[in-house]
């Protein structure tokens, strides 16, 4: 395989703050000879663990882009031991339409991994982070939330790996980010994400998802960003005490049966609430045929009973479409 076309305007390797980018080059109408240029700032002190905090890998999440903007302007290098390396807008393209996916390729970066030099703008960037940014890291961090489509109850999440001590550290990591709930996460399909990459290099991943529905709030920045700085004590890269919440839940999904999708287009309407308990078999959801009155609605029911942890944000459903996701309350998440 090729080098990448990506070249870094940093040196990972000195000490201090540094802003820059990462440049990939594209050659369009309007720039014959331009680049994509995806902000990255490095703050190293020393020799220490390397931390790699990601956001923006969907472009329309704009919690974790928000706290690691926040970030890259105020973290200095005497706060640090070892290396932070920023980037909240990992799928710069996306980020600047605030779309999901780039506008360049339609990629999805977080379904393009591990990523391909030779590929559209959205796998050069995903194999960049494959060859070059997580083999320098100890633990990353990648912050999502629901985006334009989703509402999510503020999380991070660890997954079940076959490696029990890399679960075990990053299970750790997930609960010392202080969101109120913890979740050992089970993915539609794992094959191409960037958590797949970095677990499989044998380094902590934690994720998150810190609201949604296209905005943010005080709440989930403040969440988001008590995470990010937690993220960095629990790395032993910063000094400080992990805030946690008052009170932490942990929740376990066991496999898709938590996602109750929709097999009908229409209208949405929710009959529970973000954050609410459901039991096995209740209402969660209809979907009313807008286009004749007198019809009945079809009813979605809870596949379990658990914890609502996501819900379809727009009213307007298609088949398909993921309407609620509903999780398994557990005493502890170890095993
Ligand atoms: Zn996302």
């Amino acid at each position: 395989m090729r080098p990448s076309p990506i070249s870094a305007t940093v040196d990972f390797d000195a000490d201090g703050v540094q802003h820059g980018f990462l440049k990939l080059p594209v050659s369009h109408d309007e720039s014959a000879w331009g680049a994509v240029m995806i902000p990255i700032t490095v703050v190293k002190n020393g020799d220490g663990p390397t931390a790699l905090l990601t956001g923006g890998n969907h472009g329309d999440e704009y919690e974790g882009i928000t706290a690691l903007l926040k970030l890259a302007r105020r973290l200095t290098a005497e706060e640090v031991t070892g290396r932070v390396i920023i980037v909240p807008m990992m799928n710069q393209p996306a980020a600047q339409a605030g779309r999901r996916t780039s506008p360049m390729d339609r990629g999805n970066l977080n379904r393009s991994f591990p990523g391909d030099p030779d590929g559209g703008p959205t796998k050069q960037i995903a194999d960049y982070f494959t060859r070059y940014l997580v083999p320098m890291c100890d633990v990353a961090l990648d912050l999502h939330s629901g985006g334009r489509t989703l509402d999510i109850l503020p999380f991070a999440a660890a997954h079940r790996l076959d490696d029990l001590d890399l679960e075990r550290q990053s299970l750790k990591g997930a609960i010392d980010f202080g969101a109120s709930t913890a979740i050992m996460m089970y993915e539609l399909d794992a094959a191409a994400l960037y958590d797949t990459v970095v677990e499989s290099q044998g380094k902590v991943l934690v994720t998150t998802e810190l609201g949604g529905g296209g905005t943010s709030t005080p709440a989930s920045i403040e969440i988001s960003e008590r995470g990010v700085r937690n993220f960095l004590i629990f790395a032993g890269i910063t000094e400080g005490e992990i805030q946690r919440p008052p009170r932490q839940q942990y929740v376990e999904m066991p496999d898709a049966s938590c996602y109750v999708q929709s097999e009908h287009a229409g209208l949405l309407e929710m009959t529970c609430a973000l954050g609410g308990l459901v039991r096995q078999g209740e209402v969660v959801a209809r979907i009313w045929d807008i286009t004749r009155t007198g019809a009945e609605p079809v009813e979605y029911r809870a596949s379990r009973d658990g914890l609502v942890l996501a819900r379809r944000f727009p009213a307007r459903v298609e088949m398909g479409d993921t309407l609620v996701v509903i999780g398994e309350m557990v005493d502890t998440l170890e095993r």
